[in-house]
C-alpha cells in the first residue's frame, strides 16, 4: 500500500490555475523522482502535499489519512519531513540549534545527524548564518530527518552547489535509502545521479502527471520528449 497517495491534484495561483490532474505514489521504503521542465508543477505540488498552499480539487492520502481534511497542524505532525527549494533555515540560530528547534521524537537525533552529516557536528556552534551553501543544504536536511519523518521530500536539495558538495548530498541520500529504507521524493535537474538513486520516476508536464514508470524505463526518447530543452 502506498504511504502518500495523490490523485487528480489541482492548484489554483488566485485566478491561474497551476495544477491540473497530478497523480503520485509514494510505498514505504520506495525512493520517487517527481520530474519535469521548469514551471510543469513540481514545486507546486511539493507545497500542496506539505499543506502550504491549498489544493482546489484531487486527494492527497497519506499513510491511511485524508490530508486535504486535516488542519494543517495535524498534517504536519502526521511525518512529512519537507527540505524546502532554497534551503530556508534559521540564520541566526546555531546549528544545534536549527536541529534541535524542529526535532520531534524518534530514532533521529543529534548523534545519528552528526553520523550522515560529520561537517554539521564540527559547525555545531557556529550560526547557520555563517555556513557554506552545501553546508546549509546539509543542515536542512538535518532538520528534516530530526522531525522523524516517514516521507522525506527533497526540493532541489543540490542546486547551486559545487560538485564535490553536491556528490556528498547525493551519497547522503544513497544511505538513507540503503541504511534506514526511509521513503523519499526527491526534485532535481540531475538525470545521472537519479537515476542511480530512485526506482521510479513521476513525469509532470504543463501540470499534470504524464509518464510514470521504473526510473530505468526513462530512455533517451522520453527523456528527450518530456525533460529536453
Ligand atoms: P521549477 O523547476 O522552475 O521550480 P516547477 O516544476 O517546480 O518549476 P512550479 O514552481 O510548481 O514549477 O510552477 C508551476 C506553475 O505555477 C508555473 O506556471 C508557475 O509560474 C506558477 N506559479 C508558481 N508559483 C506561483 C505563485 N506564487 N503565483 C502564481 N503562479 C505561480
Amino acid at each position: 500500500m502506498s504511504l502518500l497517495s495523490v490523485k487528480g491534484l489541482c492548484v489554483k495561483y488566485g485566478a491561474s490555475q497551476a495544477l491540473f490532474g497530478v497523480d503520485l505514489e509514494v510505498a514505504e521504503g520506495e525512493v520517487v523522482a517527481l520530474m519535469g521542465r521548469n514551471g510543469m508543477g513540481k514545486t507546486t505540488t511539493i507545497k500542496a502535499i506539505c499543506r502550504m498552499i491549498a489544493a482546489s480539487d484531487g486527494e492527497i492520502g497519506f499513510a491511511g489519512q485524508d490530508l486535504r481534511r486535516l488542519p494543517s497542524f495535524r498534517a504536519a505532525r502526521l511525518g512529512i519531513g519537507l527540505v524546502p527549494e532554497g534551503r530556508r533555515c534559521f540564520a541566526p540560530l546555531t546549528v544545534r540549534e536549527n536541529l534541535i528547534a524542529s526535532a520531534q521524537a524518534g530514532d533521529w537525533d543529534l548523534a545519528r545527524v552528526a553520523q550522515l552529516f560529520p561537517r554539521l557536528d564540527e559547525r555545531a556552534d557556529q550560526v547557520a548564518a555563517s555556513l557554506s551553501g552545501g553546508e546549509q543544504q546539509m543542515l536542512a536536511i538535518g532538520r528534516a530527518l530530526m522531525t522523524n519523518p516517514r516521507l522525506l521530500i527533497l526540493d532541489e536539495a543540490t542546486e547551486g552547489l559545487a560538485p564535490v558538495v553536491r556528490q556528498e548530498i547525493w551519497t547522503a541520500i544513497a544511505r538513507l535509502k540503503a541504511e534506514t529504507g526511509l521513503a523519499i521524493l526527491v526534485v532535481d535537474k540531475s538525470l545521472r545521479e537519479l537515476s542511480g538513486v530512485a526506482d521510479r520516476a513521476v513525469v509532470v508536464e504543463r501540470g499534470r502527471t504524464v509518464w510514470t514508470g521504473a526510473m530505468g524505463a526513462l530512455d533517451a526518447d522520453l527523456t528527450d520528449r518530456y525533460l529536453g530543452v
